[in-house]
């Protein structure tokens, strides 16, 4: 961002000093401020822990008026206000979890004035009183938060933000902002067009999370590689365990409490009560692990959170980067690690081809796919590839598994021919579910029931593949998938060729690999000491 000419504004400094105790503005919130302050519509983007929460509080406080903030979060809004009343700044929110007394209460205070903030959940906005009500107050701003809700083709999309984009209409004269913490160029765009803020200034911070150490590891035996981790590296700090399904939460949970770390369950199919008591536990306490599906962390504000694990592969860069994004919001060192394996792509890509929305839907999905595997499988600095895929520059960064101990590649072309070549050979029986495994067995021979009942031990390609152990096959198959020379079949999940898988068949495409070392993150680990 560039830096301002004017000085600071006193009235902004003073209120960042006397009301939230900081002494000076961070990277960029300053011109934020300054321009909200002065009426201008603002899209702000800046990453988790950047510190969005000021670049509208401080205006709404600054500005006459009550400053209106619109986020999804509705489980926070009591903590949000509880910590902002704590610092004596006037806040009140109203959502669907109030009863009509407790609504009523708030709406005299705004109405009267005495309000600096108050939080307003979406859907209140189809409610025409609600509406009505904001006309008779006096609306200092609007802010909206997670902005990137209103993107139909992200990750998040809320369809109640789609009615947001009618608030420049109503009150024209009110500035808006809008802040996210993830946002390609794409998406970006759309959320410009959506809230009609293409005239508004845009605010871009540096994605870079330079204390957040990024690693990616083959997933061999994800509950050891996890408990490994942890003792070794994260012994007593909190830290978050993203997995896919409930049900692997759940065992994941039990598993580290099992094994003396003390670990907490979070996914929608828990009742809301105990989800607010397990938030509430790892909020307070200290060295938490919440193991959780990834409806838990939007929003959390907790600055010490020294580890972010995946056990299964994000569904794109930026859930990835979202995620990551919750460890090391207080600077210091912080790890965001990540296991995958050969399974995870193969789930996913079943769970695109089969699951909702139209083809061009399914076809969005697939690319996001296919740049976190990219980011997966990468040779190159982990972080320049993330700051690459968000439209920033850096240098490899000496502080990822990729520039700590960089991966060898390898010429895997006549390995990746003979994989192909026995799916050639089984394309005839396309309707029988023949996964990497059933080709890892043929390719090392092994005579099992399978093998048997179909003849594979009469193939050309049986047991053309003893040079590499089954762990290795299993990775050429999965780098083969990110690669997209190899694909998923979506009813049978039979593995299949792809236009590209002709070239490597004739010799014309050369096919490189990342060579897997026994343990990446040890390794890492080590060299990071
Ligand atoms: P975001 O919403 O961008 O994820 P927050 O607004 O929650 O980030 O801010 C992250 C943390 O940084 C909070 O604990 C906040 O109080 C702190 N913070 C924000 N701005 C400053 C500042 N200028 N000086 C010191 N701490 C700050
Ligand atoms: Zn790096």
């Amino acid at each position: 961002m560039a830096s301002p000419d004017f000085l600071d504004n006193p009235e902004t400094l003073g209120t960042l000093q006397r009301v939230f105790g900081y002494d000076a503005f961070r990277d960029g919130q300053r011109e934020i401020i300054e321009h909200v302050v002065a009426g201008g519509d603002a899209l702000v983007l800046m990453p988790t822990g950047g510190g969005k929460s000021l670049c509208y509080q401080i205006p709404a406080l600054v500005r006459k008026g009550t400053g209106v903030v619109i986020s999804p979060l509705i489980a926070l809004m009591q903590d949000q206000v509880d910590a902002l009343r704590a610092l004596g700044v006037r806040a009140g929110f109203l959502n669907s979890t109030q009863d009509l007394d407790e609504r009523r209460v708030v709406e005299a205070q705004f109405l009267a004035g005495e309000l600096d903030l108050l939080y307003l959940a979406p859907e209140r906005l189809r409610v025409p009183a609600a509406v009505e009500l904001l006309d008779r107050g006096d609306v200092a701003l609007f802010a909206i938060d997670e902005a990137h809700c209103v993107s139909q083709w992200g990750h998040d999309f809320r369809p109640d933000y789609l009615m947001l984009s009618g608030l420049h209409e109503r009150w024209p004269d009110v500035p808006r902002i809008a802040l996210t913490a993830t946002a390609t160029q794409a998406t970006r765009s759309e959320i410009a067009s959506r809230l009609q803020l293409e005239d508004a200034r845009h605010f871009v911070a540096s994605f870079d999370r330079p204390n957040i150490q990024y690693r990616i590891e083959p997933k061999t035996d994800a509950k050891r590689q996890l408990l490994h981790l942890l003792k070794t590296e994260h012994q007593g700090d909190a830290g978050i365990v993203y997995c896919l399904s409930r049900n692997s939460v759940e065992k994941h949970a039990a598993f580290l409490t099992e094994n003396g770390i003390e670990a907490l369950p979070y996914h929608a199919g828990l009742d809301a009560r105990t989800r607010a008591e397990n938030q509430a536990r790892f909020l307070r306490e200290e060295g938490l692990v919440m193991v959780a599906t990834i409806a838990f962390g939007m929003g959390i504000d907790k600055p010490d959170v020294r580890f972010v694990a995946h056990l299964d592969l994000p569904k794109s860069v930026e859930g990835y980067y979202q995620e990551t994004g919750r460890a090391g919001r207080d600077g210091l060192p912080s790890t965001a690690w990540l296991a995958y394996g050969l399974q995870d792509v193969v789930n996913l890509r079943k769970m695109i081809d089969s699951g909702e929305g139209d083809a061009a839907f399914r076809r969005r999905q697939a690319l996001h796919l296919d740049a976190m595997l990219a980011l997966c499988e990468t040779v190159e600095c982990r972080r320049v590839q993330l700051l690459n895929y968000f439209g920033q520059s850096g240098e490899p960064c000496g502080n990822c598994d990729t520039c700590l101990s960089p991966p060898e590649t390898w010429d895997a072309t006549v390995p990746a021919q003979k994989v192909l070549s026995v799916i050639v050979r089984l394309e005839r029986e396309r309707r029988q579910k023949f996964g990497a495994g059933h080709i890892v067995d043929i390719l090392l021979g092994k005579k099992n029931a399978k093998v048997i009942q179909f003849d594979h031990d009469g193939l050309k390609s049986f047991g053309i593949g003893t040079e590499l152990r089954e762990a290795e096959w299993r990775g050429v198959v999965r780098q083969l998938l990110a690669q997209g020379l190899v694909a998923v079949e979506s009813t049978h999940g039979t593995l299949v060729l792809t236009e590209s898988s002709a070239e490597v068949l004739r010799g014309q495409h050369k096919v490189l690999m990342r060579r897997e070392p026994e343990r990446t993150a040890t390794k890492a680990a080590k060299a990071a000491k």
